[in-house]
C-alpha cells in the first residue's frame, strides 16, 4: 500500500491545479448563471491534455487511468462541478467500449474522445427505469446486418453536445437483465434526436437531456461485446465510475471548506476572527477529517480499477468510494455555507452553488440508497474490503 503519488501523478495534480485556478475558477459562477455548455472550458481541458488523461496511450491518452482522472476531476471540481462532469464524460460513456469493445471500435471511438475532438454521452436511464436499470424498455431488434433501436432515455448528461452515445437496450425482453445489450449510436444517425432539455437545480453547465431513438438503424458492428450480455457491461461500467463521481464530491468539499476558512479568517465577531471561535474550529476539523477519509476511499478504489478489479467481488469497496464522498460533499457544502452566516446564502459567494451542485452527486450513477444496498450485500457475501485482494 502506497499513500504517495508517483512523480507523474504529482506533476499532473500541479498542472491541473494551475489550470483550474487560472481558467476554471473565473468562469464558474458565470457557467452556473447562464446554464450554457462552456465550450471554452472544454477547449481548455483539451489543450491541457486532460480529455485524454484516463485513456491508454494506444488510444491517444496519457495512460494515467482512473487515478489520474480522479486527481484531475478533484482539482477542477474545487471551483466548478460542471467542469468536473465534463471531464467525467470522457470516461463514463467510453467505459462500455473499453470493457467490451473490439480493437476496431476502440480505435474508432476512444481516440477522438481522448484527443478532445469528440464528446460522448451514456444512455441507460429511462422514465420507468433509474435505480432499477434492468427494467429498461428501449428495444434493439436485429434486421439483417443491422439493429433497429426504439425507445426513450431520460436524464442523460451532455447528450445534446455529444457526437455519439453508448446505449443499453433490450435484445431479448423476455429474459429481463439477461436480455440486454450495449451499442454505440452516432448522434447524426437518422431517428436519433434530443427531446426535453431539463431545467435543473445545479451542475448547470452540462445539459441534461431526453434522448429519443425512433427506428434508429445501426450496423451490427456497433454492438458492444456479446448480444444479451449488456447488463454485465453496465454493471462493470457503473462499478468503475464510483471513485470518479466521488472525486467530484472530494473536490467540491475542498473548494467549499477552503473558501469558508478564508472567509472565517477575515470576518470578526465579538472582537475576534471567526476562526478563533471553538464552535467553528470544531466544524472545520470535522469537515477536514471527512474530506481526508473520502480521499482514502477514492484512491483505494481508483487503484482497484486501474488493476482491472471491477467485477462484483470489489463492488462494496467501489461503492464506498461513491457513497461516502458524495454524502460528505453535501454535508460539507452545507456546513461551509453556515460558516459564512448570511453571506453563505447569497450569490455573491459560491456556497449556495456548492450546495445545489453537491445534491446531484447523491443521485447520479446509483443513489446513496442504492450504494448502501450494494455495500451491505457485498459485505455480507465477501466480508470487508481487504488490502490483500
Ligand atoms: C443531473 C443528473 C444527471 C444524470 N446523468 C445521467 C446520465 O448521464 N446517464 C444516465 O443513464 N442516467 C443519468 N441520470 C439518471 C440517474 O442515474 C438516476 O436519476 C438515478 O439512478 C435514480 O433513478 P431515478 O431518478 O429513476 O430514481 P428512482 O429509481 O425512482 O428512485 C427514487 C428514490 O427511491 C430510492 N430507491 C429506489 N430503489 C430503492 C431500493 N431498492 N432501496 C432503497 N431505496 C431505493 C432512490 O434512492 C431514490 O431516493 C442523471 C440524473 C440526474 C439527476
Amino acid at each position: 500500500m502506497n499513500f504517495q503519488f508517483d512523480e507523474e501523478l504529482t506533476m499532473l495534480r500541479k498542472m491541473v491545479r494551475d489550470v483550474a485556478e487560472e481558467k476554471v475558477k473565473p468562469r464558474a459562477a458565470e457557467i452556473d448563471e447562464t446554464g450554457e455548455y462552456p465550450y471554452d472550458i472544454f477547449q481548455v481541458l483539451k489543450d491541457a491534455g486532460l480529455t485524454g488523461v484516463s485513456f491508454p496511450e494506444a488510444y491517444g491518452g496519457s495512460g494515467l487511468g482512473a487515478t489520474g482522472l480522479c486527481i484531475a476531476i478533484e482539482e477542477v471540481s474545487k471551483y466548478c462541478c460542471s467542469t468536473g462532469l465534463i471531464l467525467l464524460l470522457t470516461y463514463l460513456p467510453t467505459l462500455p467500449i473499453r470493457i467490451a469493445g473490439t480493437e476496431e471500435q476502440k480505435q474508432k471511438y476512444l481516440t477522438p474522445i481522448a484527443m478532445g475532438e469528440k464528446r460522448a454521452a451514456f444512455c441507460l436511464t429511462e422514465p420507468g427505469a433509474g435505480s432499477d436499470a434492468a427494467n429498461i424498455k428501449t428495444k434493439a431488434v436485429r434486421d439483417g446486418d443491422d439493429y433497429i433501436i426504439n425507445g426513450t432515455k431520460c436524464f442523460i448528461s451532455g447528450a445534446s453536445v455529444a457526437d455519439y452515445v453508448t446505449v443499453f437496450a433490450k435484445t431479448d425482453p423476455k429474459k429481463g437483465m439477461k436480455g440486454m445489450s450495449a451499442f454505440i449510436v452516432e448522434a447524426n444517425t437518422p431517428g436519433f434526436s434530443i427531446g426535453t432539455l431539463e431545467r435543473k437545480m445545479g451542475v448547470r453547465g452540462v445539459p441534461l437531456c431526453e434522448v429519443v431513438f425512433d427506428n434508429v438503424r445501426i450496423p451490427k458492428g456497433n454492438l458492444l461485446g456479446v448480444e444479451n450480455e449488456g447488463f454485465k457491461v453496465a454493471m462493470k461500467t457503473l462499478n468503475s465510475m464510483r471513485p470518479i463521481v466521488g472525486a467530484r464530491g472530494l473536490g467540491l468539499a475542498q473548494g467549499a471548506l477552503e473558501y469558508a476558512i478564508a472567509y472565517a479568517k477575515e470576518r470578526t465577531t465579538f472582537g475576534k476572527p471567526l476562526t478563533d471561535h471553538q464552535g467553528l474550529r470544531w466544524m472545520i476539523a470535522d469537515m477536514a477529517l471527512q474530506i481526508e477519509a473520502a480521499r482514502l476511499l477514492i484512491f483505494q478504489a481508483a487503484e482497484l480499477i486501474d488493476a482491472g478489479k471491477i467485477d462484483k467481488r470489489y463492488a462494496g469497496a467501489l461503492s464506498m468510494s461513491k457513497l461516502y464522498p458524495t454524502d460528505m460533499a453535501m454535508k460539507v457544502a452545507i456546513d461551509a455555507a453556515q460558516i459564512l452566516g448570511g453571506h453563505g446564502y447569497i450569490k455573491d459567494h459560491p456556497m449556495e452553488r456548492y450546495i445545489r451542485d453537491a445534491k446531484q452527486l447523491q443521485i447520479v450513477e446509483g443513489t446513496s440508497q442504492i450504494q448502501r444496498e450494494i455495500i451491505s450485500k457485498n459485505i455480507i457475501e465477501y466480508g470487508l474490503p481487504r488490502r490483500d485482494w
